[in-house]
């Protein structure tokens, strides 16, 4: 099972959404806590969902994730979360999110085609007091700010 978590912003005052996906770190808290380790990263450096065989259900991933990714049916006692479908990327074949995604919003992209639909910087490490996380997914962070309605305004002036 995988899954692209997509998030409202301001529930109840704009239908504004923002995906949130796994971000792949170097060193991915969910695995290091799993107890039985039920979470494995691909040798190109995607981090999996939990192994349907090993998950236990205990949840520490969730704790762990500095993200808040991985999510934990209680019925089923297992982890699921965004593998990027690996079962896809890895054969070429885009994500499913991007593959139906009406919009164009979410993009499988090399890196090179990245720059030319964005070029402005990448952000790949954050700060979670004193402690840097390095991810493999990268956010490409807009220079203006964003409204009180979840919106970026076009004067990058905080309303
Ligand atoms: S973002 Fe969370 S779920 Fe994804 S690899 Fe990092 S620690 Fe694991």
């Amino acid at each position: 099972m995988s899954r692209m978590f997509v998030d409202e912003l301001s529930p109840g005052e704009t239908v504004a959404t923002s995906p949130t996906p796994c971000m792949h770190c170097v060193t991915p808290a969910c695995a290091e806590s799993c107890p039985v380790q039920a979470i494995s990263v691909t040798s190109d450096g995607i981090v999996l969902s939990a192994s349907l065989e090993k998950c236990i259900g205990c949840k520490n991933c969730t704790y762990a994730c500095p993200f808040g990714i991985p999510r934990v049916d209680d019925v089923k006692k297992m982890m699921y979360k965004c593998d990027m479908c690996y079962d896809r990327t890895s054969k070429g074949t885009p994500p499913m999110c991007a593959s139906v995604c009406p919009t164009d919003t979410i993009m499988f992209l090399e890196e090179d085609d990245l720059k030319n639909h964005s070029p402005k910087e990448v952000q790949y490490q954050w700060d979670f007091g004193g402690t840097t996380i390095e991810t493999r997914t990268v956010i490409g962070l807009p220079d203006t700010k964003r409204n009180s309605f979840g919106f970026y305004d076009g004067e990058g002036v905080q309303s």
